[in-house]
């Protein structure tokens, strides 16, 4: 899952307005931003399969970032750097955290949709996962229509600061829907882990910069 991850980012800002939406789109996909340098220095493994599902040819070995009980800490650790570091001096610094924590938990329960049974719970088997990456056309559809629920969820939550904070928010969600579609249709499938690894933390920091640029723009309903 791609960006449908988003819209647990979306989700979590309308419901906790002094969390920024820059850092909430980087902690939904953190697990992620972890697993291809991990992948790269041999600690996971990513193997490339022809034709593993229909959406890519990705086979991963991943109990660390992808495992519910890694993603649990990793979870955690978010709480904690926010209560006790990044969030220190704000009022609100027990619910920023909480929200921080649930964004970095949210990528595995999102990943669990569309990931064929490779999702450790612990280390090694059992492994869950739904499959819907056995189904392109459904599972391009279900990233789009994820991300544009959090997103009018999040929208309904908010109005704009600024007289561009409404078009910054349409272009933005406009922009995510056309790299879901260029990622699913048009856009090749890279077999270099280097340039995978490159190109993932690369648009992962950039897509939470726009999010931060567009959110600045609007404010929480009623404030
Ligand atoms: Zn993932």
């Amino acid at each position: 899952m791609f960006v449908g991850h988003y819209a647990v980012a979306y989700a979590l800002k309308a419901k906790e307005p002094k969390a920024s939406l820059g850092m909430l789109f980087i902690a939904v996909q953190f697990v992620d931003l972890l697993f291809f340098p991990f992948a790269l220095m041999g600690i996971e493994h990513l193997n490339f399969v022809e034709g593993y599902t229909q959406v890519n040819n990705y086979q991963m070995e991943f109990p660390f970032t992808h495992g519910l009980a890694g993603s649990l800490v990793w979870a955690l650790l978010a709480f904690v750097l926010y209560y006790f570091g990044l969030a220190r001096k704000q009022d609100r610094r027990k619910g920023i955290a909480v929200v921080m924590a649930l964004a970095v938990l949210s990528h595995w329960f999102v990943d669990l949709l569309v990931h064929t049974p490779d999702l450790p719970l612990w280390y090694g088997p059992p492994k869950v996962g739904l499959g819907l990456w056995q189904h392109k056309h459904l599972t391009f559809a279900l990233e789009g229509l994820l991300l544009l629920a959090g997103w009018g969820y999040y929208m309904k939550r908010s109005q704009p600061k600024k007289r561009w904070g409404t078009f910054a928010a349409y272009a933005l969600v406009f922009f995510l829907l056309l790299i879901n579609y260029l990622n699913f249709y048009v856009l090749p499938q890279g077999e270099d882990l280097m340039g995978l690894t490159l190109s993932a933390v690369f648009t992962y920091l950039f897509f939470g910069l726009l999010a931060y640029g567009a959110d600045r723009g609007r404010v929480a309903m009623g404030t």
